[in-house]
């Protein structure tokens, strides 16, 4: 259960608007003057029933608990969070001083090492020194725009020049230290520069931020790269160079191209092939996964021709696949009982590169054949496969004796039971070997998966997430921020008010709605910077979209959101229309103005109601004519 939800289940409203206003019992309902605007008859009703609250009088607005304390409190929804938390006794992670000051320290971390990469990189431009960079960047045929696109530099072949030119623009030593840029001298006579006399690579976290440094050799010396060691806002192993500008094509495409070094990153992006990101020489780890899972849930891995040690990279893989996406949900079967399954939805491939070529090589001569091996991408048990079986002689018995020997072991490793059936079969075929006896001998060294348990807890927010018609809406909204507009415009020509925040029930989904409102200039990095983290993880869920929902094309998708919406305005007047029933029941003055003015307010909604309805039959005639799917695909009602 969401924080949220479990304070809203803790608390009850009545109780809570009534230490605010008083409320007198009205049938089922309280009513009581409007805390938000001046008045003499009580038109602020509470419903128990719903939880929620709605001013009928000059207002008009409502909501639930949330938006109640938001407002008499005057906070934004994380200062409601905070005090309604208090008041459920439900905890909330605090931050500690530690936290803030931890906070600080890596605020002045990436001002120090943003200053060192405008200074490197103004090195390489205009520096006489710099010629030595600037040749080599010539000779490997990187060019001005991409030198500046990714700020490349110079750092020159001097002990001091960093240091000393950051402590004169007013950083502090153990800054410029802690930010990994100087080097303590071990008998204490002071520091030197890390980066002498090298091609200097900032690495930027997701947004763009400068967090770490790569520095190429410009000769023979070794090591020939080195890169900033980890520090309070480096940390390698959850970074991939060039995200920050890779992020909206790996979105848009759907696919995250991951390439072992910078030189790769560069020259893909210097030919407009911007889904492609570098993991820094390391195996790529969860994290790195878990973020880039945020942009596309499919991988492509370019990995070298002559890579040794290929299980262990299955191995970690594979864990990392079973990590982020092996989650266990509901299928319902013919016979109507629910039957828990593992699904796997990350797609991870393997791009097989020509021997002894790397991407740099490959996209710098060829940019056909590069598109044409990431399309050819193999899922990574058949890569295995295709890799170890063309190494041997498959007609020999030998030969196959060896397949089995060393393809057994990765079909091991495989965590679903019906993808390791399926790949025991392809041996057993491949080897002219009964399936029996293999499966007898993957059944005795398989682990098989129950530690699941663990990792599952991870991502509790998944499982009790489910996509509503808010949901919908909203995801498709942040997905799609230009649909707003004719969206507003069908709602109008009803003769009904444009979407807003009013219309989600869900406080969750009202604050990420009002934010991404306020915030229409930000890229959706941005916005997510704006919430809370608590709203983080639902966040994340709405960019992903409904499961299994087929990808519509933009027409489709507007159809469906205006529909989504349509039906997301009815359903809050068919609320408003009810809830002023019961006020008109019990109305205290019979045939006095309260009554009449209430009996008006049900005429208009009632009359929206009509023009939503007349919409939404246009609409349904229209798709079905184009025989497009019933409803909207993907949602759960
Ligand atoms: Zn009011």
């Amino acid at each position: 259960m969401s924080v949220v939800d479990e304070i809203k289940q803790r608390l009850d409203i009545v109780e809570v608007v009534s230490s605010y206003v008083t409320l007198k019992k009205a049938g089922r309902n309280y009513k009581g003057i409007c805390p938000f605007h001046a008045e003499k008859t009580p038109s602020f009703i509470v419903f128990p029933d719903t939880q929620s609250w709605h001013c009928f009088g000059a207002c008009g607005t409502g909501g639930d608990v949330f938006t109640f304390v938001m407002r008499q409190e005057n906070q934004d929804f994380a200062g409601a969070l905070q005090l309604l938390a208090q008041r459920a006794g439900v905890s909330l992670k605090q931050r500690t001083e530690a936290d803030l000051a931890e906070d600080k320290l890596k605020k002045r971390l990436r001002e120090v090492v943003e200053t060192a990469a405008e200074y490197f990189h103004n090195l390489l431009l205009n520096s006489t020194a710099g010629e030595t960079v600037r040749s080599y960047l010539a000779q490997r045929e990187i060019n001005q725009e991409t030198i500046s696109k990714f700020q490349l530099g110079y750092a020159l072949d001097d002990w001091q020049a960093l240091g000393d030119y950051l402590q004169q623009r007013g950083y502090k030593r153990e800054d410029i230290l802690a930010a990994g840029l100087i080097i303590e001298r071990e008998d204490g006579s002071g520091h030197y520069d890390r980066f002498r006399g090298r091609l200097i690579i900032p690495i930027r976290d997701e947004r763009g931020g400068v967090v770490g440094f790569g520095a190429r050799a410009l000769d023979d010396s070794t090591p020939k790269y080195i890169n900033s060691p980890q520090t309070p806002v480096f940390d390698k192993s959850t970074i991939l160079f060039g995200l920050d500008l890779a992020k909206g094509a790996i979105r848009r495409e759907g696919l995250a191209v991951i390439v072992e070094g910078y030189m790769d990153v560069l020259m893909a992006h210097q030919h407009q092939i911007a889904n492609v990101v570098a993991s820094m020489g390391t195996a790529l780890t969860e994290a790195q996964l878990k973020l880039l899972a945020r942009f596309s849930k499919r991988f492509a891995l370019a990995l070298d021709a002559d890579a040794a040690g290929y299980q262990a990279t299955l191995r970690s893989m594979t864990l990392a696949q079973e990590t982020l996406t092996d989650r266990v949900v509901p299928v319902p079967t013919p016979g109507g009982l629910i039957k828990y399954e593992s699904h796997l939805d990350i797609d991870i491939r393997i791009i097989t590169l020509p021997q002894g070529q790397d991407p740099d090589k490959v996209i710098r001569e060829n940019p056909a054949l590069w598109a044409e091996l990431v399309e050819n991408a193999l899922p990574i048990v058949d890569y295995y496969f295709k890799a170890i079986t063309s190494e041997l002689d498959m007609d020999s018995p030998k030969g196959k004796a060896e397949a089995v020997r060393r393809l057994m072991p990765v079909i091991q490793e495989i965590g679903n039971a019906i993808e390791q059936a399926h790949y025991i079969q392809k041996l057993a075929r491949l080897v002219r070997m009964d399936e029996r006896i293999l499966l007898r001998q993957a059944g005795t060294k398989g682990k098989k998966a129950k530690s699941r348990e663990v990792e599952r807890e991870e991502l509790p927010d998944r499982e009790e997430f489910t996509f509503g018609l808010e949901e919908y809406c909203l995801s498709a909204l942040l997905k799609r921020p230009h649909l707003l507009q004719s969206l507003d415009e069908v709602l109008r020509d009803v003769g009904v008010d444009g979407l807003s925040a009013d219309d989600f029930a869900q406080a969750e989904n009202r604050e990420i709605f009002a934010s991404w409102q306020e915030s229409l200039g930000l890229d959706l990095d941005g916005l997510r910077e704006e919430l809370d983290p608590m709203l983080h993880p639902r966040f994340d869920l709405l960019l992903e979209g409904p499961k299994g929902a087929p990808p519509l094309d933009e027409d489709k998708a507007e159809k469906a959101l205006i529909e989504g919406a349509l039906r997301l305005r009815q359903r809050k007047l068919k609320r408003l229309v009810e809830e002023l029933h019961f006020l008109q029941a019990d109305a205290e003055e019979p045939g006095g103005g309260t009554v009449e003015e209430y009996g008006q307010m049900v005429d208009s909604y009632r009359s929206a109601l009509w023009g939503i309805s007349q919409a939404l039959a246009a609409r349904s005639l229209v798709g079905r004519r184009e025989a497009a799917p019933k409803g909207i695909p993907g949602l759960v009602a």
